[in-house]
């Protein structure tokens, strides 16, 4: 199943069906059951298809982007938040701020949360798994580095986008993770290759907060990550889950 959130006049839950979108009563994970009513795709604007209570990001999941930017593979996974504030969506805009020189994409598979888990089990955190998206993990990599930790550099407003909509019956495991630049590809890596898998990320960071339904987990980055600058057509796309399409430049 894919499920999308859509603008057509008001905001729905919604879930793909044919070239149409189908209404939910509510989230999916929270157990929305769909209408009778069909919106048809060209009167449906997709927007961010997730509205989490938290976003837990990892850093340095992959050996190949670790090594790249100078970094040893941590021998835990390594955490780090992005506020919901900074979500955004296919069609919108990453925006440049003003004070930092180097914006960087990270393409990653997000996983979003079905189920609560606290200091789940692998097992159940695995059973815990609602579906996949893609994510780009937007960052100031200038402010990274000169603030010493990363709330600021990865938390403006618009450094989260997500989409287009979220799948389930999906495996995380060899799932392509894939960043187009301008059509030129950037990043072209698999989830075969994290350092730590999906259920061993779920349940290690249930150890610490409290998964609930409906919050994405970002697994981290494959190596290429780049600059992006105004006016360049940014693309993630996650085998299976689709492409999220943005722009990049002033936000709108
Ligand atoms: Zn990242």
């Amino acid at each position: 199943m894919r499920y999308a959130r859509i603008r057509h006049g008001k905001i729905d839950w919604a879930i793909q069906a044919g070239d149409g979108y189908r209404v939910l009563d509510q989230a999916p994970w929270l157990g929305g059951r769909s209408s009778e009513r069909v919106i048809a795709a060209d009167e449906a604007q997709l927007l961010c298809p997730v509205v989490p209570s938290k976003i837990v990001c990892i850093g340095r999941n992959y050996r190949a982007h670790a090594k790249e930017l100078g970094n040893d593979v941590p021998k835990e996974p390594l955490l780090f938040l992005k506020p919901p504030s900074a979500l955004c969506g296919p069609g919108d805009r990453v925006w440049l701020p003003p004070q930092t020189q180097r914006v960087e994409h990270e393409a990653e598979l997000g996983v979003v949360v079905g189920k609560r888990l606290r200091r789940a089990s692998e097992e159940d955190a695995s059973a815990g798994i609602f579906g996949l998206t893609a994510v780009c993990d937007v960052t100031a990599r200038d402010l990274q580095k000169s603030d010493g930790q990363w709330s600021r550099a990865k938390g403006f407003d618009t450094f989260c986008p997500v989409g287009p909509v979220v799948v389930t019956e999906l495996d995380w495991r060899e799932r392509d993770v894939v960043c187009r630049v301008n059509g030129s590809v950037r990043q072209n890596g698999n989830t075969r290759d994290m350092v730590f898998n999906v259920p061993v990320l779920l349940a290690y960071i249930s150890q610490a907060m409290t998964l609930e339904p409906g919050d994405l987990v970002v697994t981290g980055t494959p190596e290429g990550v780049g600059p992006l600058v105004d006016g360049d057509a940014l693309e993630v796309e996650v085998s299976g889950v689709g492409v999220l399409s943005l722009g990049v430049g002033d936000a709108k």
